[in-house]
């Protein structure tokens, strides 16, 4: 399904590498690759390659992520998610860490998204998070305390980033400076972010020391969700306006919860179906019974039909998961796993023996089996 390398191996750094490696590996890495100065064959690709183990590396929430469910955590995102790496900006990274002086490169790269005009509203990131639940919780509902990390509006500069706005002089607030680059080619004229306001236009007297100038600062929260009841994997929750905070008066971006439901021990869910294995003896088949068995709402009875054949499957109609999006319950089925007894007293070999003396091939499989057979 996805035969990625794993991101620490692209970075080449460990599982337990601190913010501080994984960010010195991909300046290294990013330097080394970079299209305008690489241009050997696939170094585009590599370069692409170590801008998305880096975004996800740098990012706790993502990190948390993809150490638990490696590449599948990113897998299946809803539309537009903040998790979809077409999304991914090297341009505000790259001028995160190399601090604006490696910018313009999205006209020699595209694929990127375009020139960052950080005065525009954008709305926040969304962020998916893959939440475990217990079969029980799954089924029947529960209350979830969820941690998540995320950015929030700078309350001291009102998400602004600064105190006493101005248009940047150096770039005279179009964000964009020109420049004459000499290469193989000639001269050559090209558009980089401005390196004084980093793309923004604007400057400010004073840069708000609360959020380092971004205008948003991040957050430890705990979030408590109603999960619904009947959850299955792969089930998302939106959580409407609880994602990264809106830049520039935009709205804030979404959390999509993703459950994965842990296995029973006994029962196994088929959509709104479970199925419960009920091991019985030959002679409860035989001569047939009545069996207590476990059921979503406590214990019940099945009863079985003498001659039951082994795998049968018993349907209790309504016995199985009422499903987020469904409107009326699955059914259990309880199938027959005839154990065959290996440890037998005198008595009961006895009485087995007499058992096979009789004739037992009275069934038509019989008769048919033997027409297989070449005189
Ligand atoms: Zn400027
Ligand atoms: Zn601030």
């Amino acid at each position: 399904m996805n035969n990625k390398r794993d991101y620490y191996e692209v970075l080449g750094v460990s599982k337990t590498a601190t913010d501080e490696e994984i960010k010195r590996a991909f300046r290294v890495l990013a330097k080394k690759y970079h299209p305008d100065v690489n241009k050997e064959e696939g170094a585009a690709e590599k370069f692409k390659e170590i801008g998305e183990a880096y975004s996800v590396l740098s990012d706790k929430n993502k990190r948390a992520q993809y150490d638990q469910f490696g590449h599948a955590a990113f897998d299946g995102n809803p539309g537009g998610a903040g998790f979809d790496m077409g999304d991914i900006n090297l341009d505000d990274i790259l001028s995160n860490i190399f601090g604006g002086g490696f910018g313009g490169f999205s006209s020699s790269f595209s694929g990127f998204g375009g020139s960052r005009n950080s005065s525009r509203a954008r709305r926040g990131e969304d962020m998916l998070m893959h939440i475990r639940l217990s079969f029980e919780e799954a089924v029947n509902g529960c209350k979830k305390d969820i941690k998540v990390n995320v950015t929030e509006s700078c309350d001291e500069c009102n998400g602004k980033g600064g105190f006493g706005e101005t248009t940047c002089s150096t770039c005279g607030g179009r964000g964009v400076i020109r420049e004459q680059q000499s290469t193989l080619f000639g001269i050559m004229q090209t558009q980089k972010t401005c390196p004084d306001c980093r793309g923004e236009g604007k400057t400010f007297k004073e840069i708000c020391r609360h959020c380092d100038g971004e205008g948003r600062v991040s957050k430890n929260k705990t979030l408590t969700v109603t999960v619904p009841a009947g959850i299955d994997t792969g089930n998302q929750l939106r959580l409407s306006g609880k994602g990264g905070a809106g830049i520039n008066g935009g709205p804030n971006g979404d959390i999509y919860l993703e459950f994965v439901v842990e296995e029973h021990k006994y029962f196994e869910r088929h959509e709104d179906d479970i199925y419960l294995e009920l091991p019985v003896t030959i002679t409860d088949v035989i001569l047939g019974c009545k069996k207590e068995i476990p059921t979503l709402t406590g214990n019940g009875y099945v009863e079985i039909k003498p001659g039951t054949q082994n795998y049968t499957k018993l349907k209790l109609k309504g016995k199985g998961i009422k499903g987020v999006n469904s409107r009326t319950p699955g059914d259990m089925y309880v199938v027959i796993n005839v154990i065959i007894p290996t440890k037998l007293n005198k008595k009961q070999k006895e009485l087995i023996k007499e058992l096979s003396e009789t004739d037992l091939e009275t069934e038509s499989e019989f008769k048919e089996f033997k027409k297989s057979l070449k005189n």
